[in-house]
C-alpha cells in the first residue's frame, strides 16, 4: 500500500545553483572580469562542494566515489544544508570565510539558491524492496523516479536509482506508460539532480531506505545502503533533452561535487541516432539502446522512432561514433509470440556482431499494449540459449516493482489506474483459461477411467 507524504514547496523565484555545472557556474564569475578563468573555476568548485555535500574545501578533499553520498564526519551539517532554508547556509559569510571564497564572488554566487526544486509527495513500496518515488516540481509537474535495491539472494548492498528526464516522453512507445501521456515538458539540470539528491537522502533514513523485505528477516546488507548506479531510465527520452541532461551529469560527475563516476550512470535511448556523437563528444557516461525488435518492420509497430532511424541506420551510426574502448547496453524486452523466437535471437545477434556490448534480455511488462504480454520462462531460456551460441555477452534482467508500477515501462501515475486495471483483466482471463484447461483435462481422465472399466 502506498503511503502519501505530504511536503510544501519552496517558493523560489532566484536561479537554482543546481542547475549549473561548474563550467557553467565559473563562466559567470568570470564575467565579473575580476579573477582569471582557473580561479574562477576552482572558487565555482567550492561553492558547488559546499552547497551540496556540505565539504569545507573545494578542490579535491572529496573526490573519492562515495563523496556525493555524504557519508563523511561532515554528514550532520551537510544534511541541514540540504533541508529547507538551511540549505541556503552556504550563503553566509562564515561558510564562504571558512572554505576560502572572496568577496568578488559573493554577490554573483548569492543571485542563486542551492533549495530543492522538487518535493516528495508519495512513496510506494514494493514487495521486493524496490521503492517508487513520485516527485512534484514547482509547477505542480509530476514525475517518478525509483530506488532498487539488489536483488534477493544477492550479497551485494548495491542500490540503483532510475531517474526521468522529461515530464512525459513524445516517443510514443506503444509498450510505455509515459508515452502514453505525451510529452508535457523538459526537465532542468536543476530537477534532474534533485532526484538524485532527495533520493540519496532518502537512503540514508533509516526508515525509508529500499530493503528487500523477503531477505531483510535472515540478511543484513552489512551497513548503510547508498545508491552506487544511476539510469536515466524513468520518464522520457534523455537525448531529447541532452543539453538538461547532460548539465545534469556533469555537475553529478564533477568530482569535488557529487563525484558519482561516469562508469556508475547509464543513459538509455530507443535509439535516436542524430545525437549518439554529440553522446559520446560529451560524456563518459555509458550507452543503453533499446532495440526489442530484430526487423523494422515490427520494431516500426512498437517503436515510432523507427520510422525515422531504421535499424540498419541505428546500427551503421553506433559503428562510426562508438570511441574505442567504449561500450554499449542493448536493451531487449521480450513480448510472447511477437520477438522472442529463437530465429529472433539470430537476427539480434547478426545485428550486436562487431559491436563491443552486452545485450539485457527483459521479460516484458504488463503494460498500455494489450497485444503485447510477456515471454513465458521458456521462450526466454531459448531466446538467451541462441544469443550466447552465438557469443554474445546476455544478462537477463528480472523484472522489480511490478506491483507498484515501477518496472521497466510503467513509469506514470497518470496511467497507472488503467495499466492496473488492464493488468487484471490479463491475470483474470489467464486463470479462467487455466481453470478450464484443467477441467478439460479431468473430465478426459475420467472418461478414459470409465471406458476402461467398462471395456474390463
Ligand atoms: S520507452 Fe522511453 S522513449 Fe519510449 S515512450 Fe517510454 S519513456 Fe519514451
Amino acid at each position: 500500500m502506498a503511503r502519501t507524504v505530504s511536503l510544501m514547496h519552496t517558493e523560489c523565484a532566484a536561479p537554482l545553483l543546481q542547475d549549473h555545472t561548474r563550467a557553467s557556474l565559473a563562466e559567470q564569475l568570470f564575467m565579473t572580469g575580476a579573477r582569471s578563468a582557473s580561479t574562477c573555476s576552482l572558487t565555482a568548485a567550492k561553492a558547488l562542494a559546499l552547497a551540496f555535500t556540505g565539504a569545507r574545501r573545494g578542490g579535491g578533499e572529496r573526490s573519492t566515489s562515495e563523496a556525493w553520498q555524504g557519508d563523511t564526519a561532515h554528514d550532520d551539517e551537510a544534511e541541514r544544508r540540504r533541508e529547507g532554508s538551511a540549505s541556503e547556509a552556504w550563503q553566509s559569510d562564515s561558510a564562504l570565510d571558512a572554505v576560502g571564497i572572496g568577496a568578488w564572488a559573493r554577490a554573483t554566487l548569492r543571485e542563486h539558491v542551492a533549495a530543492p526544486s522538487l518535493a516528495l509527495v508519495e512513496r510506494a513500496p514494493s514487495e521486493d524492496g524496490t521503492l517508487r518515488l513520485v516527485l512534484a516540481a514547482r509547477d505542480g509537474a509530476r514525475i517518478e523516479c525509483v530506488l532498487i535495491p539488489a536483488e534477493a539472494g544477492r550479497r551485494s548492498a548495491r542500490v540503483t536509482l532510475c531517474i526521468s528526464s522529461q515530464v512525459g516522453c513524445a516517443r510514443a512507445c506503444s509498450f510505455c506508460e509515459t508515452g502514453a501521456m505525451g510529452l508535457e515538458r523538459q526537465l532542468s539540470a536543476g530537477e534532474i539532480v534533485d532526484q538524485v539528491r532527495l533520493a540519496a537522502r532518502l537512503c540514508r533514513s533509516d526508515d525509508a531506505r529500499p530493503v528487500d523485505r523477503r531477505r531483510a528477516a535472515g540478511a543484513s546488507s552489512g551497513g548503510r545502503e547508498t545508491i552506487s548506479n544511476i539510469v536515466f531510465m524513468g520518464m522520457g527520452e534523455p537525448l531529447d533533452n541532452w543539453r538538461a541532461v547532460s548539465g545534469a551529469i556533469a555537475l553529478l560527475t564533477e568530482p569535488q561535487v557529487f563525484a558519482v563516476p561516469p562508469s556508475r550512470i547509464t543513459v538509455s535511448t530507443v535509439g535516436v541516432a542524430d545525437k549518439l556523437q554529440e553522446f559520446f563528444a560529451t560524456t563518459r557516461a555509458e550507452l543503453a539502446v533499446s532495440l526489442h525488435a530484430p526487423d523494422d518492420e515490427r520494431r516500426r509497430r512498437i517503436m515510432p522512432v523507427t520510422e525515422r532511424f531504421g535499424l540498419a541506420a541505428l546500427r551503421a551510426e553506433l559503428v562510426r561514433t562508438l570511441p574505442r574502448g567504449r561500450r554499449v547496453l542493448f536493451q531487449y524486452v521480450l513480448f510472447a509470440g511477437f520477438n522472442d523466437a529463437p530465429a529472433d535471437a539470430e537476427l539480434v545477434a547478426d545485428f550486436v556482431a562487431g559491436i563491443h556490448c552486452r545485450v539485457n534480455v527483459i521479460p516484458a511488462n504488463p503494460g498500455p499494449d494489450q497485444g503485447l504480454l510477456g515471454s513465458p520462462p521458456a521462450r526466454v531460456t531459448a531466446f538467451v540459449a541462441t544469443l550466447v551460441a552465438r557469443g554474445v555477452e546476455v544478462l537477463v534482467r528480472a523484472p522489480r516493482g511490478r506491483d507498484i508500477g515501477a518496472a521497466c515501462g510503467q513509469l506514470a501515475g497518470r496511467r497507472r489506474g488503467v495499466a492496473v486495471a488492464e493488468r487484471a483483466v490479463v491475470e483474470r482471463a489467464v486463470a479462467e483459461r487455466a481453470v478450464a484447461e484443467r477441467a478439460v483435462a479431468e473430465r478426459a481422465v475420467a472418461e478414459r477411467e470409465r471406458t476402461r472399466a467398462e471395456q474390463s
